[in-house]
């Protein structure tokens, strides 16, 4: 070990042991306290907080962002009007109103909405103001894992009013991977629940080899089972632990506040395991096709990286489905 070298290992040290770093986290956790008492209170508090911190320069923070989230649709009103004039003034607003035009975007005129990252996929839709209706997996016991962050805990999406019967995400799925060898990952069964996945089989079972971070495809016979037919794998790919944690979830007709999820500015914050809808991609617009033909695939369902799931480095899987051929495609992306 050279002299320089022990002076940088001191220097790093001291670094991560200043006191002001913890003294910020004691105070964030305290800032984190006082928002949750006010989460369910009405918009009043947490408008003027937004405002507050704004003006003082200190809103760029997961805590003011997530804050919007708990405005009701009056306070969402409220802040689309005030951060447009803050933007013309020339505050950098930029990620507040970017998370109220997702929740609200008829609240904001088209300039505004062409200018913020998720909106380029979905303007490419026919609609992009009236998406496709899709359901979210509300589960069972509300947020699953880290429940400390109270704007996360009880985010709206977590709670959504459920409707049918109980069913079970996780779990040993029945195939192996030809390439690994690994057993298969069960995601969901998909009954015919008579939602928005327009399935003409009487049932889908989802299973993925949970170690490739390739794009996949498997065939489904007629009673829905997989089969993996091109379980690609690089040599970026790994051996991971066993997905074998199950949950039970309910599904949740999307109010139109959540049809749009930017997983920029919600991952591990809101709930994004969706049924239909339109895609929260980690990496941008992704969209396969059918191998051998042009006809591209309709998106089906996306999991998150929680509840026992982990794609990648942690991610999203993104499952895609084509009635003709009775395929899957599973395409995970990750930060
Ligand atoms: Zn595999």
């Amino acid at each position: 070990m050279t002299d320089l070298e022990t002076l940088e290992i001191e220097t790093v040290v001291r670094l991560l042991s200043k006191t002001p770093r913890l003294t910020r986290q004691a105070r964030y956790e305290e800032c984190t306290a006082i928002v949750a008492r006010h989460l369910s209170g009405g918009s009043e508090f947490l408008f003027a907080l937004i405002k507050a911190a704004i003006k003082a320069g200190v809103h760029q923070t997961p805590l003011i962002e997530d804050a919007v989230s708990f405005l009701d649709d009056a306070g969402l009103a409220r802040l689309a009007f005030f951060l447009q004039g803050e933007a013309k003034r020339g505050t950098d607003v930029d990620d507040l109103l970017s998370g109220a035009a997702l929740q609200q975007p008829n609240l904001f005129p088209d300039d505004v909405l062409a200018n913020i990252p998720d909106f380029e996929d979905w303007l490419t839709h026919a609609d992009p103001r009236s998406p496709p209706g899709c359901h979210h997996l509300v589960f069972e016991g509300g947020a699953p894992d880290d429940p400390f962050f109270p704007t996360r805990v009880n985010h709206p999406t977590w709670h959504l009013p459920t409707a049918g019967q109980p069913f079970t995400i996780g779990g040993e799925g029945t195939g192996q991977c030809p390439t690994c060898s690994e057993r298969l990952a069960h995601l969901i069964t998909l009954d015919n629940f008579g939602v928005s996945a327009n399935l003409s089989l009487p049932r889908l079972r989802i299973e993925t080899c949970h170690g490739s971070l390739e794009v996949t495809f498997y065939v489904h016979d007629e009673e829905g089972r997989p089969t993996p037919i091109a379980p690609f794998h690089s040599d970026n790919d790994f051996t991971p632990q066993p997905m074998t944690r199950k949950s039970t979830v309910r599904l949740a007709p999307t109010p139109p506040r959540w049809l749009r999820q930017s997983y920029g500015t919600s991952n591990s914050r809101q709930n994004l395991f969706r049924l239909g809808g339109l895609p929260s991609w980690v990496q941008g617009p992704q969209f396969p096709v059918v191998p051998g033909t042009d006809r591209p695939m309709k998106f089906l369902l996306q999991f998150d990286s929680l509840a026992g799931f982990f794609w990648g480095s942690g991610g999203m899987l993104y499952i895609f489905w084509d009635e003709e051929s009775r395929m899957t495609c599973h395409v995970p992306q990750y930060t």
